[in-house]
């Protein structure tokens, strides 16, 4: 029996992808073999990795002028590769906004400075803060933020608006969940394991111009002239990743693509939120236009009644509500895959929880 599985990553993938992988799975098309199986060089491989690129760039609707490279090394990895290949003046902006924005800035200051440009570090990053355009450096190399917090439940409710400085932006959390203007982008990145597929691929998307030079120390695998003049093939791609990628891209394109997934995801986000703010028990622990389509964070304000709350959903098949480590309490993250009904049976369920504790 499959549960309704709350996991911040790797996290719940649609259903008829998992089905569709499962009837491929030991015969590929009539190759007779597995996708896991075959040469990353072979015809029938091309066609699964360019297939995945033409999707992705169609349902995202990615300029031309951007390269989109299917990389290994988990997000984290883009926190040093990103400096390596964008700094010049050794300066960048950056919104402190959370865990992974802190350590995408650690890495950048191992080569340069950082000029951070707000930060929410005072109430536990519950917040995005308000940023002052005065602040902003227009000779940095580039303005940094995370644009969906995964552990705090935030997202940047509008975008900074940088002028001339490239925006970097790590959607690990929020990476096709409606639809974004990518040309408002230098580089966006993200880990799969959350909205795209499983672990194993992250997939960058960066304006052209600022691909060409990087730091001369820069080792081979981490310079974006590396992967972008050999179409992500200068070493073995995790060839099974993009494999399902590919499926899900499918799976958007065929439910209506970016527009009607936002339509969802924030009729999902609703049903959660808009119970959190009438239930005399569960609190939202972020407010206003900065709550996150995708994590959901909330507590009881009594770690006991958490930790009961947590065991009896896990029980009932809500499992992986447990918030993160560093903020306690509960997160229910609801990405893409996540149906309608799981959201509407988790709020069954903590009314339900919300009347026996009362
Ligand atoms: C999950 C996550 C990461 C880390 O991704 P890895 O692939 O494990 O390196 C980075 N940033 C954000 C916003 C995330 O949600």
């Amino acid at each position: 029996m499959r549960v309704y599985n709350f996991s911040a990553g790797p996290s719940v993938l649609p259903e008829s992808v998992l089905e569709k992988a499962k009837n491929e799975m030991l015969d590929y098309g009539g190759s007779g073999m597995s996708v896991m199986e075959m040469s990353h060089r072979s015809k029938v491989y091309e066609s699964i990795i360019n297939g995945a690129e033409e999707l992705l760039r169609e349902v995202m609707g990615i300029p031309s002028n951007y390269k989109v490279l299917f990389l290994q090394g988990g997000a984290s990895s883009q926190f040093s590769m990103i400096p390596l290949n964008l700094m010049k003046n050794n300066k960048i902006d950056l919104v402190l906004t959370g865990m992974w924005a802190k350590k995408a800035m650690e890495e950048a200051s191992r080569y340069g400075q950082v000029n951070v440009v707000g930060s929410s570090k005072d109430k536990t990053f519950s917040y995005i803060p308000e940023l002052d355009k005065s602040k902003f450096d227009p000779e940095a190399d580039y303005f940094y933020i995370c644009e969906n917090n995964t552990i705090y439940g935030t997202k940047f409710p509008e975008l900074p608006d940088t002028g001339n400085v490239p925006l970097v932006a790590d959607l690990s959390s929020c990476i096709l969940s409606e639809p974004i203007d990518v040309s408002k982008y230098g580089l966006i990145f993200a880990g799969a394991q959350k909205n795209m597929g499983p672990a194993g691929l992250t997939v960058v998307i960066i304006r052209e111009d600022l691909i060409g030079t990087c730091k001369e120390f820069t080792p081979q695998m981490f310079k974006y002239t590396t992967h972008s003049e050999n179409g992500s093939m200068y070493n073995t791609p995790p060839t099974y990743a993009i494999y399902i990628h590919k499926l899900v891209l499918e799976w958007i394109k065929d439910l209506g693509g970016l527009e009607k997934m936002g339509e969802i995801n924030r009729k999902k986000a609703a049903i959660i939120y808009d119970y959190l703010d009438s239930s005399k028990m569960f609190h939202a622990t972020v407010q206003g236009d900065c709550r996150s389509l995708m994590n959901i964070p909330f507590v009881t304000g009594n770690e006991e009644l958490d930790a009961k709350f947590v065991k009896e959903a896990t029980a009932a098949g809500f499992v992986n509500l447990k918030g993160h480590r560093s903020v306690g309490g509960m997160r229910a993250s609801i990405y893409n895959a996540m149906p309608i009904e799981g959201c509407e049976k988790l709020v069954e369920f903590m009314k339900e929880f919300e009347r026996n504790n009362a």
